[in-house]
């Protein structure tokens, strides 16, 4: 498959993501976890993303398209892939229609995950996420949480909470989105790629997604 997944933060993209990738070997392409590795190592593309993913604001555009360029160009995407978390802005999704064009690669649709803000208010401050940068597992201290001594049940790397997942940085992740991001809906509606689903479940929304990629 070649979809994008689109939501607000804590919509569950990520979850959504990793179930699917169980379904057709699709590779899960998430910018958030490209870039918190980058940070975790240190490398120059982290330094220059640190500030930015503290505060919940947008790295920039031209930042993250010279790493999603190279990206999609690895032969891991050939069988597919699930891109989550990109494209964030009218200027990125304008910037991958072109280099879609340009690498000859046809996406199946645009899956848009429509949760209700009361209900990702209460996901992203009750998210925890595996603090190994190979692993990042998802854990909700009510849902799912970690194992034993709050480490990761796949890794055992201690579980943590992310530094942009204080009120304060939460709240303008949730702006960024609805300013930047939600933008994308009409977007994508335009150019006929747009399927919308209802998600409160992840495993509900990923059976759908399966039954839209089998129509
Ligand atoms: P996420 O894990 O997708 O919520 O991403 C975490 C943070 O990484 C975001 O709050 C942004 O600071 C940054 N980020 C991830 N993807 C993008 C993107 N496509 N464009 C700009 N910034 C991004």
């Amino acid at each position: 498959m070649k979809i994008i997944l689109l939501g607000a933060p804590g919509a569950g993209k990520g979850t959504v993501a990793k179930l699917l990738t169980e379904y057709d070997g699709s590779v899960q392409i998430s910018t958030g976890d490209i870039l918190r590795a980058a940070v975790k190592q240190g490398s120059e593309l982290g330094t220059k993303a640190k500030d930015y993913m503290d505060r919940g604001d947008l790295v920039p555009d031209s930042l993250i398209m010279q790493i999603m360029e190279a990206r999609l160009q690895e032969p891991d995407c050939q069988n597919g892939f699930i891109l989550d978390g990109f494209p964030r802005t009218i200027p990125q999704a304008q910037e991958l229609k072109e280099l879609l064009i340009k690498l000859g690669i046809k996406m199946n649709f645009v899956a848009n995950l429509d949760v209700p803000r009361d209900v990702i208010l209460d996901r992203l401050t009750t998210r925890r996420t595996c603090s190994n940068s190979s692993c990042q597992e998802i854990y909700n201290v009510k849902s799912n949480p970690p194992a034993e001594g709050g480490k990761c049940k796949k890794c055992g790397s201690p579980v943590i909470q992310r530094a942009d997942e204080t009120e304060e940085a939460i709240t303008n992740r949730l702006e960024t989105y609805n300013n930047k991001t939600a933008p994308l809906i009409g977007f994508y509606e335009k150019e006929g790629l747009l399927k919308n689903f209802l998600s409160l479940s992840s495993k509900d929304t990923v059976e759908e997604i399966k039954k839209a990629l089998k129509g």
